[in-house]
């Protein structure tokens, strides 16, 4: 995909989380590789509603090379694509259910077939600070599955492209959801 292709898979992606409850307010940051360099959301942009000009090109080292201030998680999403080759997209977003779950668990096993197989057992890394500074955990997570949690914090979820990133996050957030509701009964 071209740079004005993955603009827009960024900005659609941004909308998508948005209208399914899976990201509110000014949290979460979503990436794209390019031949060049990375496409990451802007500091402080609302991922609903985002346009052309919140959408930062950075260098492998993370300076903008369009103007546009890149997210303060920068450093992570250069991490991810330096330590993965497969990896061409990464999507970082807070969402209710699995903060929630993840203040008194530390994993979580899927309880349908289907969402075992594919989320596996997910791991929760605890964090110091409102940013990952420490991006060695999250990459050793990442050997093991392509979505992490990082605790009172929020998801981090990588794959080939945004979609995939964006529907791993999806189906963890109904299996915690189901397991919210298995409790009622
Ligand atoms: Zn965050």
């Amino acid at each position: 995909m071209d740079k004005a292709g993955l603009v827009q898979d960024i900005i659609r992606t941004g909308a998508l989380l948005w209208e399914k409850n899976l990201v509110v307010a000014f949290n979460g940051n979503l990436s794209a590789r390019m031949q060049e360099g990375v496409l990451l959301t802007a500091t402080g942009s609302c991922l609903g509603f985002l346009t052309e000009n919140h959408v930062a090109h950075v260098d492998i080292n993370g300076r903008t090379l369009n103007g546009v201030e890149p997210s303060s998680e920068k450093l992570l999403h250069l991490a991810v694509y330096g330590a993965f080759a497969s990896v061409n997209a990464v999507l970082h977003t807070h969402t209710p259910y699995i903060n929630a779950f993840f203040l008194k668990n530390t994993s979580f096993v899927p309880r349908t077939f289907e969402a075992e197989r594919y989320l596996g057992s997910v791991q929760a890394l605890d964090q110091e600070d409102i940013n990952v500074k420490d991006v060695g955990p999250v990459l050793r997570a990442l050997e093991r599955g392509k979505i992490v949690v990082l605790r009172r914090h929020g998801v981090v979820s990588v794959g080939a492209d945004l979609f995939e990133c964006f529907a791993r996050v999806q189906l963890l957030e109904e299996q915690i959801r189901i397991e919210s509701l298995a409790r009622l009964f």
